[in-house]
């Protein structure tokens, strides 16, 4: 009975064990209340079954409100492959896991997370069609970190506005931790609306290309940090981009900016540091509102890849973020908390509404096959 206290909320939770190709596998589908479950496949050595089984939770709930929030026709889930992805990957590990998934009859998608990348996915979609976030040469939409920025940006526009009542990135000063694929983006764009920055990456080419880029736009704002330093500067936005974990107790000692919002995952170390910024009155915007844009791109996929669709969906992070915004002030609750009634919102009015319909019905994008 213990077990089931803990997966009290998920509707399933797969248990793979293929012995033939070394397959250890968790798929835990959280609800499909806005549709079939979504959510990447992690591959992590993970000590033990229950670390395993706990990630799988707490990630494929986290995935029911990303899609809610971003407004996607699927639910939460997740997959767990316990096993190094450095030395435990084979094409037939992930042709079994494909066939695991496509077991669930249309209730579950999934395609990369940490550990597992497009072309592995390659081989589970042989096996079945619910895989998303495939290559551009397979069919899927490429690299989904453009709209992730994109998405970003939406969201500094938005903090901005309810800041200053206008939501101009130009003349402001931002501290961006990260210049990888999203945030590398993100200060490009900052830097073209003539933008000052803090930079940080623990990449030395990455932050040579951004002086690069900061020359050829003729904006040489850019101040170079290193390590800790990027969240005591004197700046009006935090964009973290690289790390989770980076809102702590010790950041928030040091942290003087009014606003923080990027694209990492899991930002807050701990669910009360939320709290804490809306004391400090840091406006925070919740990571997994910002950084759906990736989300919006894979799960668009189904309708076959368009670029044009996908950035005019994201934009609406724009205006998600402000009703959130508003009904934190309002009820004087954090951000967070915001964030999380938007979703269940949305997820309750469309229980009320597939009372009248089945919302097992597998969808009609799936005719693309
Ligand atoms: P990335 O690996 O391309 O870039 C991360 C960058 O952070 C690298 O340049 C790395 O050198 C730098 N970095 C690592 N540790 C650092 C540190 N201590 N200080 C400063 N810089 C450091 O990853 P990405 O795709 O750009 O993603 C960035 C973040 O956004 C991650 O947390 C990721 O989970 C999240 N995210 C990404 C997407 C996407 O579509 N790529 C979608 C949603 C969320």
């Amino acid at each position: 009975m213990e077990m089931f206290n803990k997966i009290y909320e998920h509707e399933q939770v797969v248990i793979c064990n293929d012995p033939n190709t070394g397959l250890k596998a968790i798929i835990a589908i959280h609800n499909t209340t806005l549709g079939p479950a979504t959510g990447g496949c992690r591959m992590y050595p993970y000590q033990t079954f229950e670390h395993a089984l706990n990630d799988a939770l707490r990630l494929s709930k986290g995935m029911t409100y990303k899609c809610a929030a971003a407004d996607v026709d699927f639910g939460g889930g997740k997959t767990v492959i316990i096993g190094d992805p450095k030395k435990d990957k084979t094409p037939e590990l992930f042709r079994a896991l494909g066939q695991y998934i496509d077991s669930l009859n249309g209730r579950y998608y999934t395609g990369t997370d940490m550990g597992t990348t497009p072309e592995d996915f390659v081989h589970a979609m042989k096996e079945t069609n619910c895989i998303v976030g495939i290559p551009e040469e397979y069919g899927g939409s490429g690299d989904s970190s453009v709209p992730t920025a994109e998405g970003v940006i939406y969201g500094i526009k938005a903090t901005n506005e309810t800041l200053d009542g206008i939501n101009q990135i130009g003349g402001k000063t931002y501290a961006v931790q990260g210049l990888g694929k999203v945030g590398f983006k993100v200060a490009e764009t900052l830097l073209e609306e003539g933008a000052s920055l803090y930079v940080s990456d623990i990449n030395s080419e990455a932050i040579q290309a951004l002086l690069n880029r900061a020359k050829e736009l003729g904006n040489n704002n850019v101040k170079v940090v290193s390590g800790n330093d990027i969240y005591g500067v004197e700046a009006e936005v935090f964009v973290p981009c690289a790390l989770g974990g980076i809102i702590n107790d010790e950041t928030l000692n040091s942290l003087k900016v009014k606003a923080i919002v990027g694209s990492a995952n899991n930002q807050l170390l701990e669910d009360y540091h939320g709290e804490i910024l809306m004391k400090k009155g840091i406006l925070y915007a919740p990571d997994y509102i910002v950084n759906a844009g990736g989300l919006i791109q894979v799960s668009d996929e189904l309708y076959g890849p368009n670029k044009k669709r996908v950035m005019k969906k994201t934009k609406a992070i724009y205006t998600s973020l402000l009703e959130i915004y508003r009904n934190s002030e309002s009820k004087s609750i954090s951000t967070v908390e915001s964030a999380n009634q938007f979703c269940e919102q949305r997820i309750e009015a469309r229980k009320q509404r597939n009372s009248f319909f089945s919302h097992h019905k597998r969808p009609k994008w799936e005719l693309r096959y």
